[in-house]
């Protein structure tokens, strides 16, 4: 579960790292209300989930009130990334003489949380990761003993971190790090941490995810989970109880079984077409099931044309075929061309039964990703 700037920051300051004062707004005039009341200048910022929203337009300055409306008025409905912006949140502007990074996660090759800071923060992390690696400084944590402060304050040195801000950082990254460890973070990140001229350590960003399989035990944080999807058709297939992640492709893709839907992800995109989503309906596949996971694949504008890659294992193939005729003939127009390919158990049967009128089957997975990704392509000329 990905919490927004907004929330991550609170979080953070419970915590004790500094965050400017700030106020959540959804409209234009509780936006101004909220940069009166915390003073000139403001940061106006987009609480989309999409990373670098500074450089595509979502995170605005300004000075008088006069701009903070007009920066609202941009920023407040405006696609980001594919993203809807319904909320800002209205800061107290940083003046920064220094951007840091400081983040933790898991480390899978290692095998272990791993503490990271670097003077090459508010730019994008992943990058520097790649063409610059050892401008992050990291530590490996044994996490039955936490972060030392020793560690703390190596990676601060190995990192460069000017000396009289190295304590206040530091203590940033051990409260980061004790944070995620005990609110069962998958990744936490400040970029930037900024440095005033006054010498204030500040947390200007805020990225904190946390494990969805451990939020039976954060009640406090999964109750945020209502206001922190941001996009609908994610919210709609996480109350239908499916796995889903939204892309930017036109090619709808349901299948049962992440690897399954995973290596149709990976055909449509070597025949040359974009997939639009993954949606792994799970196990058993009855018409009610397939009638909302094509209700949520449809309801993506961008979709042109639906491919179902299903394997018959314990849920029989000829039932599951049934099931796609019960969902399909029960809407009035089907709005996009929908390809099936059956695997598995009674897949022969499942394809004489599946209705040639509403579907085109195919018989090998590759025929049915192409013919998907040309409908697509016939359907967006
Ligand atoms: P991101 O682009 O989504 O990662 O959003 P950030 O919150 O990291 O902001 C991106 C950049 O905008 C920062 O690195 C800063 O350069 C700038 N920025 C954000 N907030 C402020 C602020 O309060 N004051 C100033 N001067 N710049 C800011
Ligand atoms: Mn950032």
């Amino acid at each position: 579960m990905r919490l927004h700037e907004y929330q991550a920051k609170r979080l953070f300051s419970e915590a004790g790292i500094q965050t400017p004062a700030s106020g959540l707004a959804s409209t234009v005039e509780e936006a101004v209300e909220a940069a009166e009341s915390i003073g000139y200048p403001v940061a106006i910022k987009a609480q989309v989930h999409v990373g670098g929203r500074g450089k595509a337009g979502g995170i605005k300055l300004a000075d008088t009130a006069q701009e903070a409306r007009e920066a609202a008025g941009e920023i407040i409905g405006m696609d980001l990334k594919g993203y809807t912006v319904d909320r800002v949140l209205v800061e107290a502007a940083v003046d920064f003489v220094t951007e840091l990074y400081v983040g933790v996660t898991m480390d899978r090759g290692a095998g272990k949380p791993v503490a990271m800071v670097s003077t090459k923060g508010g730019v994008d992390i992943e990058e520097v990761a790649e063409s610059d690696p050892d401008a992050i400084a990291r530590e490996h944590v044994d996490p039955a003993h936490g972060l030392h402060p020793y560690q703390a304050r190596k990676a601060v040195y190995d990192a460069g971190v000017e000396r009289e801000f190295a304590g206040d950082v530091a203590a940033i990254l051990s409260t980061l790090y004790d944070l995620w460890d005990e609110t069962d973070g998958s990744d936490a990140e400040i970029n930037p941490v900024m440095i005033t001229d006054d010498g204030a350590v500040v947390a200007a960003d805020a990225v904190f995810n946390v494990d969805d399989d451990a939020l039976f035990r954060q009640s406090e944080i999964a109750q945020l989970e209502g206001e922190t999807s941001g996009d609908d058709l994610e919210s709609m297939a996480s109350e239908y109880g499916f796995d889903y992640v939204r892309l930017d492709g036109n090619v709808g893709i349901i299948g049962n079984g992440a690897g399954l839907v995973m290596t149709t992800l990976d055909l449509v995109d070597y025949y040359g077409g974009a997939p639009a989503n993954f949606l792994d309906i799970g196990g058993g596949a009855k018409a009610g099931r397939v009638r909302n996971a094509l209700e949520v694949v449809f309801a993506d504008e961008n979709v042109d044309s639906v491919v179902f890659n299903i394997f018959g294992g314990i849920t029989r193939g000829d039932e599951v075929a049934r099931g796609i005729n019960d969902a399909l003939e029960a809407f009035d127009e089907i709005p996009n061309p929908v390809t099936v390919r059956l695997a598995g158990t009674n897949s022969v049967e499942g394809m004489e039964i599946l209705n040639t009128e509403l579907v085109t089957v195919e018989e090998t997975l590759e025929a049915a990703v192409q013919r998907a990704v040309a409908d697509a392509e016939e359907v967006a000329q």
